[in-house]
């Protein structure tokens, strides 16, 4: 590091989990940081809100890969349990299915195992080679894929990467998840349980290819954990680690314009005022970076039509009584999966017959709720904004999600609603300027959907990087964290 950039402030744009990180990241090595941020909170997506006595988590509910938040504590020199605890999930997500069965996916991969047999037609060898095959595509691509920048060179010149390229056949990236699920499992539940890890980064498992397949290794290897506190504690915590080490954030302030000459960023213009800087760091959405703050630019047209992931409807419900039948993830299984699919990513709608996804934190926070109550986070997959109907959807959708849960629970849940908020795609899209309202960034429905996501940097700008779920590698709290380990290598 040049003593000179000591001088001018690094710049993050935006306060999402990818800036904060960043932020983090270059204060530890002795950068002055600014954080600009446009909303009055931080956080992004991963945000909470409180009404009428229920707390509830607005985005992330699930939590994986703790240990890219520890690293940050750790390299601030810090002890990660001083500001962050979280515990480690035994069972890991409840699963209903119209006929009546009900399967709990345990964290351990043999009691899961055991689960599906006793559940379903297949068998427990299967599922354990299942898990073997997603664990081999992880040691193959983990170290390219994920933890590197896919776009220079040096990260493909050495003998980790190489060997992981001499074994490219084996990551199943020529046919899609389903057809290998379909293939490896007898049974249609089975099918349905293991497609739907594509939607963990917004996909579509009847198009994503058989590589993410990687995921259900991820979640049973290294586990899923609920932080103390909610999942808002991993931005409460990561924000006052930040301010710790000096990190200056600036809420209300929307980045209008990024600054260059001849190549070189020089600064951000904030409201009207030109602040300058050595380096900027955009955690704001790269396809919005582009339309609205880089002037004069070349677009990387390519990069900015791939395909935009899903997004989110969201009923936050605050509900009079208690279920003992559910759990703190449970899943509400459509039953005809591939239809669900189509209506999603081909007539763009949602279909009469959702998933859904309900989470509860009140399980394992009882101050989430009053007493005899629960915070229900009900969520549906939803295309992407492109301008349909939302209003005449929603009041739909309501009504269906609000019969299947009756149905399958034996309850009426409808008059149980004490407290009501929704989450619809064109919000999500003007609250954290993600382009469409999708979750994860691009979606990975083809083969090179890891190659076509935007880099972390451009040439054409010096000094400028990307992070967040927009960029490489990809959506969701770790991959986002990932990012802006990424770019640490360039400071
Ligand atoms: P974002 O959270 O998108 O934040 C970007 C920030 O930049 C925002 O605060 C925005 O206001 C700010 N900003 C943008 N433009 C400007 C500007 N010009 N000037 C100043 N500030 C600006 N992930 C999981 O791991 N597990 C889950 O269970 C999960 N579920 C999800 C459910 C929902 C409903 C949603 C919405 C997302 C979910 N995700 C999940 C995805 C996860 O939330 C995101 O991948 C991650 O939080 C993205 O972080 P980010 O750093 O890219 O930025």
């Amino acid at each position: 590091m040049a003593a000179s950039h000591h001088d001018k402030p690094t710049i993050v744009i935006g306060a999402g989990i990818a800036g904060i990180a960043a932020a983090i990241r270059l204060a530890v090595k002795g950068y002055k940081v600014e954080v600009f941020e446009a909303n009055s909170y931080p956080g992004g997506k991963l945000n909470e809100f409180v009404n009428s006595g229920f707390r509830f988590d607005a985005g992330p509910s699930l939590f994986t890969m703790p240990q890219y938040v520890d690293e940050l504590f750790r390299l601030a020199g810090k002890n990660p349990t001083d500001y962050f605890r979280y515990e480690k999930l035994d069972s890991i997500c409840h699963y209903f299915y119209e006929d009546g069965t009900r399967l709990t996916a345990w964290a351990d991969s043999a009691k899961l195992a055991d689960e599906i047999a006793l559940k379903t037609r297949d068998t427990r060898e299967s599922v354990m080679r299942f898990l073997n095959k997603s664990r081999d595509i992880y040691d193959i691509t983990h170290h390219v894929f994920l933890e590197k920048s896919l776009h220079r060179l040096d990260s493909y010149l050495n003998k980790q990467t190489l060997r992981s390229v001499l074994r490219f056949g084996e990551i199943d990236a020529f046919r899609t998840m389903n057809e290998a699920n379909e293939k490896h499992f007898h049974d249609d539940k089975t099918r349905r349980f293991f497609n739907r890890y594509a939607t963990y980064n917004g996909s579509n498992p009847y198009k994503a290819p058989a590589t993410l397949n990687i995921i259900p290794h991820l979640e049973q290897h290294f586990g899923a954990y609920f932080p103390e506190g909610g999942m808002h504690a991993i931005t409460d915590s990561l924000v006052k680690l930040a301010k710790d080490l000096g990190v200056r954030f600036y809420f209300n302030s929307k980045v209008e314009e990024i600054l260059y000459e001849r190549g070189q960023v020089t600064g951000v213009n904030v409201a009207g005022d030109v602040v300058r800087a050595s380096y900027v760091i955009s955690n704001m959405d790269v396809w919005f970076t582009y339309r609205k703050l880089l002037k004069g630019i070349k677009l990387p047209e390519r990069v900015l039509k791939q395909e935009r992931s899903s997004s989110a409807l969201i009923f936050y419900w605050g509900i009079r009584g208690i279920f003992k039948e559910l759990d703190l993830h449970n899943i509400f299984f459509s039953e005809d999966y591939e239809k669900e699919f189509r209506t999603i990513w081909k007539h763009k709608t949602i279909d009469e017959d959702p998933t859904v996804y309900l989470n509860i934190s009140s399980k394992y926070c009882q101050a989430d709720a009053p007493e005899g109550s629960e915070n229900w986070f009900v969520m549906v997959n939803v295309p992407a904004n492109v301008g349909q109907d939302w209003d005449r959807l929603i009041a739909e959708a309501r009504l269906n999600i609000i019969k299947k849960l009756s149905r399958i629970l034996k309850q009426d849940i409808g008059s149980l609603i004490v407290v009501e908020k929704v989450l619809d795609p064109r919000e999500i899209e003007s609250s954290t300027s993600s382009y469409q309202g999708s979750l994860y960034g691009t979606s990975s429905n083809g083969r090179f959907a890891a190659f076509l996501r935007h880099p972390n940097f451009i040439d054409s700008v010096k000094g400028l990087y990307f992070v967040g779920g927009s960029v490489h590698p990809g959506g969701g709290i770790p991959l986002a964290l990932l990012s802006a380990k990424i770019i640490d290598d360039n400071f």
